[in-house]
């Protein structure tokens, strides 16, 4: 079946008593065995769940694995893929990643002996030189947070196959209706389904999805022993969320395209990073591994603080949050906001400036979302 038959349908017939077109929600804790040596397939909730299954059924068919796991939030699917890993192991990942990832690779997972080496992924001679006889990972995230540099993905795992590395892709900005890193040769993906995946904001979740018995093992004890799983009425939610995943890319993407060419060579902007535009870095590399360019964008603004300020000010459609992915449009300030946790030294060399601005596109008409940043850039 195709991508968006499998997105309405995959996992989602769970009740064979009354057949109810949705899947139900089971909030029961604990379930009844029928005898000392059998029962239903579900016994406890941490363990494992009849609506939380219907969700990871679905999404592990969507990115072509053969299981997933559903968790309470994004960094806690974080969490559960770097756990495959073991104290003096090495990764190598981006310079550019989540700032909730890089604190808790930095911080915590450095803590308990993991070493870490954050490289400019995008250049493949950093990548090879960082590998070390230990090296067990490599973490990859692209389109990268709020820059939209890229990765690309199979020559990564081109690198690291043969050496017993695996790979690891966070495909939380694109989704798998415009990407599967597994088609591309990725061991493991991992999601924040707070953003496209459920699409509505209104809940928080992540998941893991793995291609091989033995990390389908391996996952499910670390799921179940941490106790990472989401709970029935989130994972109700996503599922709700994910059959429209389709439509809402396109939407989000029309819009995405339609505001990064009015924003494009407006004299109150000094650049635009959309890695659909042809002047983006990584345009050709985005058709050759994306199926389309997504709903992200950032754009510096002229002017600094000061005049980023006075144009969230005048907004009336776009409102000023962090988080992304969800069906209205959200604009924030990196270096106040989703890019706080770093030093301002990181920030800068990273290329993230006082004139930073990243956008979330929603599913709004984009005359209305054009009008609003015409009015607010004056
Ligand atoms: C939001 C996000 C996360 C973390 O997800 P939460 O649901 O907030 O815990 C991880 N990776 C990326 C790329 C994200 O955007």
């Amino acid at each position: 079946m195709n991508f968006e038959t499998r997105c309405v349908h995959t996992g989602v017939n769970k009740d064979t008593l009354y057949n109810s077109c949705t899947t139900p929600i089971y909030p029961s804790s604990t379930f009844y065995w029928n005898s000392l040596t059998s029962h239903s397939g579900y016994d406890y909730t941490r363990s494992g769940n009849p609506t939380r299954k219907a969700l990871e059924e679905n999404i592990a068919s969507l990115e072509g694995g053969i299981a997933s796991y559903a968790t309470s939030t994004g960094m806690s699917a974080v969490h559960a893929a770097i756990s495959l890993f073991n104290p003096g192991d090495h990764i190598i990942t981006g310079n550019d990643i989540y700032g909730g990832t890089y604190r808790l690779f930095a911080k915590e997972f450095t803590r308990l002996g993991y070493k870490f080496s954050f490289v400019n992924m995008g250049n493949l001679d950093e990548v090879k030189a960082a590998i070390t006889p230990q090296t067990k990972c490599m973490w990859i995230e692209t389109p990268s947070n709020p820059l939209l540099n890229l990765v690309d993905i199979a020559a990564v795992c081109e690198i690291a196959k043969g050496k017993g590395i695996t790979t690891i892709s966070d495909n939380t900005f694109l989704s798998p209706y415009f990407q599967r890193p597994m088609e591309l040769g990725c061991d493991v993906v991992v999601h924040s389904t707070t953003k496209y995946l459920n699409g509505h904001s209104d809940v928080v979740g992540g998941c893991v999805v793995v291609k091989t018995e033995e990390h389908k093992q391996r996952m499910y004890e670390i799921v179940n022993s941490s106790g990472l799983g989401c709970s029935p009425f989130d994972a109700w939610l996503v599922l709700r969320g994910v059959k429209t995943l389709g439509p809402r890319m396109e939407a989000h993407q029309k819009n995405a395209i339609a505001v990064a060419e009015f924003l494009d060579g407006h004299p109150a902007v000094s650049k635009v990073y959309f890695p659909g535009l042809k002047s983006h870095p990584h345009h050709e590399l985005a058709k050759k591994q994306q199926k389309g360019f997504g709903g992200m964008l950032s754009f510096d603004i002229k002017g600094g603080r000061p005049a980023a300020e006075a144009f969230f000010a005048k907004l009336k459609v776009f409102s000023l949050a962090e988080s992304l992915g969800g069906v209205e449009s959200l604009i924030e300030y990196p270096d106040t906001m989703s890019h706080a946790s770093m030093t301002q030294e990181a920030r800068r060399a990273g290329g993230i400036t006082e004139n930073t601005i990243r956008v979330s596109l929603g599913i709004e008409h984009k005359d209305d979302l054009i009008a609003d940043l015409k009015a607010a850039l004056g």
